[in-house]
């Protein structure tokens, strides 16, 4: 890389002027980091055609935000919106969670936001089968982990939270929905995907209660907010 080398000159220049040389090289190793994030992001998932879904999308969605991020938000799979701009939860939930991190003082910037399953599973939205959530995990989302080394997980809904659990697809998520859990080591919180939240919005709306209680739980076990003081 030829800014490789105009880095090296400028790396002499700052030893030189007496800045650590530790602080300096960690830059050379942080730029790596970033190239590979970005070549992973635009070939592995960008490109990838490993199941039938490929077919009908209109190209997989790839995750958004900090690849240096504390938590971790994974949702379902895209719908129309998602899809059209490469950006997953946009739409009318993804609206719902911003304003519900906005609430909590949380930029949606600072976390790392995906989905299981990376392509539009079908004009209707349809919930992604188990089959298609091992695959687009094993292929993508276990990696994605791998690189964010995220402090807290949190998944949104059911497909997210059977990816993550060997039971699968016999858990629900009004069973599991605020229970820590663990990932490889990982703190998980499992809570409601925003677009079930919009559904349930009758009777005082619990459902957004819950989410943001879940939500609160897992930015304070990231440290990203300060627990409640007791009264
Ligand atoms: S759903 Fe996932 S595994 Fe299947 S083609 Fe899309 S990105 Fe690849």
């Amino acid at each position: 890389m030829a800014d490789v080398r105009d880095w090296s000159e400028i790396e002499r220049q700052l030893v030189n002027a007496g800045y650590p040389l530790q602080e300096i090289q960690y830059v050379n190793q942080y730029t790596q980091h970033l190239v590979d994030e970005q070549f992973y992001m635009d070939t592995n998932i960008r490109e990838c055609r490993r199941c039938p879904l490929a077919l009908g999308c209109q190209g997989p969605v790839r995750g958004t935000g900090s690849w240096q991020a504390d938590v971790m938000l994974i949702g379902e799979a895209p719908a129309a919106q998602e899809e059209a701009y490469d950006l997953p939860l946009i739409g009318a939930a993804g609206q719902l969670l911003t304003w519900a991190l906005l609430r909590l003082g949380v930029d949606r910037r600072r976390l790392y936001i995906t989905n299981v399953v990376k392509c539009r599973t079908d004009v209707n939205n349809r919930q992604p089968t188990m089959d298609e959530i091992r695959c687009c995990s094993n292929a993508h989302l276990f990696n994605e982990i791998a690189i964010v080394q995220p402090k807290v997980i949190v998944t949104l809904g059911n497909p997210a939270m059977w990816a993550m659990r060997s039971e699968g697809s016999r858990l629900k998520i009004s069973r599991e929905r605020g229970i820590w859990r663990e990932f490889n080591g990982i703190p998980m919180l499992h809570t409601y995907h925003p677009s079930y939240v919009l559904r349930k919005k009758q009777d005082g709306w619990p459902a957004m209660q819950e989410m943001m209680v879940d939500l609160q739980n897992a930015f304070i076990q990231a440290g990203m907010l300060q627990a409640p003081v007791p009264a």
